[in-house]
């Protein structure tokens, strides 16, 4: 395999309901950064069925160039169709790095181009960078149970690939009116060829917490003793119009669903204000929310890691400290209301 033929950074765009899911967008503002490190180009490769308008969302954030695939075998997801136009792609143009959102879709593809091609993949990856000289992909995520940071490297082969957790990288600030080159491709694939069929979509019925869009989350944790006690965070969530957090062994405990958990096999977040009460701060958890913009720990115990990775914290029983952050919060929003005749 001659590396020479391998050029450019790619970002597999993610579609959902009409618009670019915004990993995608976070990983063209990461890609970007890989790409003029190496001095090379910025791709992003679209699928779907009219999806052609979204190309200029591409240039905005950050790509050179837009491969497109836009055609009606492209409606839906399916790991077949979708892997054929990303292989004839990537074999034709020969990118050295392809990067994928760490979503049920980008694992999925990923996985089976990675199989096909076959190369490497990261997966889960939480920090990227790239060897200016030699174009190595440096893929970072937790190992061995999140106790250390493991930077893979793929060396024998390309392109490089990896996905990427939402919310760990950024995505640049669009630049209005910011243009590029369009690539139009065509695959060559007919419905009969596609063993999987979507007969229907039926979409969940209940509403799912994202507590990856959050500003505020009250976080809760073993130490609050049991669900009655685990209340106490629904509460303070409630005045502060939060969102309810929590750690691994509390949706181990069936205190709270799955989607609530922060950390490493939870949701990674970012909110303004991150509280984690009863929460002894393992660095599974810590993984998950380390980027919050302020972390207000309050536990029991003064040796607790989370007071190593808080801005603020309050040794004390989360049984005496947030009912009175309750009394406290709700009688400032009281004041606020009078304040503003009514309106909070
Ligand atoms: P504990 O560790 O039991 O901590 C409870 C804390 O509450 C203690 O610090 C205690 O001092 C305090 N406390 C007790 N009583 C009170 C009180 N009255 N008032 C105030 N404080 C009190 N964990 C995650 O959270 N997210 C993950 O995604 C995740 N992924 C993992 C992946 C792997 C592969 C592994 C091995 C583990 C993972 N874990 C994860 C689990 C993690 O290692 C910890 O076990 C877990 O985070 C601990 O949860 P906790 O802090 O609620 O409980």
């Amino acid at each position: 395999m001659d590396f020479q033929d391998y050029k450019g950074v790619w970002v597999f765009i993610e579609v959902n309901d009409g618009s670019i899911s915004p990993v995608s967008l976070e990983l063209l503002g990461a890609g970007r950064r890989l790409a003029d490190k190496r001095g090379v180009e910025l791709a992003g490769v679209l699928i779907g069925e009219k999806i052609k308008r979204l190309v200029a969302t591409i240039f905005e954030y950050g790509a050179d160039i837009a491969y497109v695939f836009d055609q009606p075998i492209f409606k839906h997801y399916r790991t077949e169709s979708f892997m054929k136009a990303l292989l004839q792609c990537s074999n034709k143009y020969k990118p050295e790095i392809i990067l994928f959102g760490a979503t049920s879709t980008g694992k999925d593809l990923a996985s089976a181009i990675a199989t096909d091609l076959p190369t490497g993949l990261t997966a889960d990856t939480t920090e990227l960078d790239v060897e200016e000289e030699t174009g190595l992909l440096l893929a970072s995520r937790p190992a061995f149970g999140g106790n250390i940071m493991a930077t893979i490297l793929c060396k024998k082969y390309r392109p490089q690939m990896a996905t990427v957790r939402a919310k760990v990288m950024k995505a640049l600030t669009p630049e209005s009116g910011k243009t590029g080159k369009i690539v139009e491709e065509i695959c060559l694939l007919k419905e009969e060829d596609i063993r999987t069929k979507v007969l229907e979509i039926v979409k969940a019925t209940t509403k799912k917490v994202r507590i990856d869009e959050a500003d505020i989350i009250v976080a809760g944790g073993k130490g609050l003793g049991s669900q009655e006690g685990f209340q106490l965070i629904h509460e303070l969530a409630n005045v502060l119009g939060g969102t309810v957090g929590a750690s691994r062994d509390v949706v181990e405990a069936g205190w709270i669903e799955h989607h609530h958990q922060v950390g490493q096999t939870g949701v990674t977040v970012t909110p303004k204000i991150y509280f984690a009460i009863g929460i002894s701060g393992a660095i599974q958890h810590i993984v998950g929310m380390k980027n919050s913009g302020l972390i207000i720990a309050i536990n029991s115990d003064k040796d607790a890691p989370i007071f190593q990775a808080c801005h603020c914290g309050i040794v004390g029983d989360a049984f005496k400290v947030v009912p009175l952050l309750i009394e406290q919060f709700q009688q400032a929003l009281l004041r606020e209301e009078v304040h503003h005749g009514g309106k909070i």
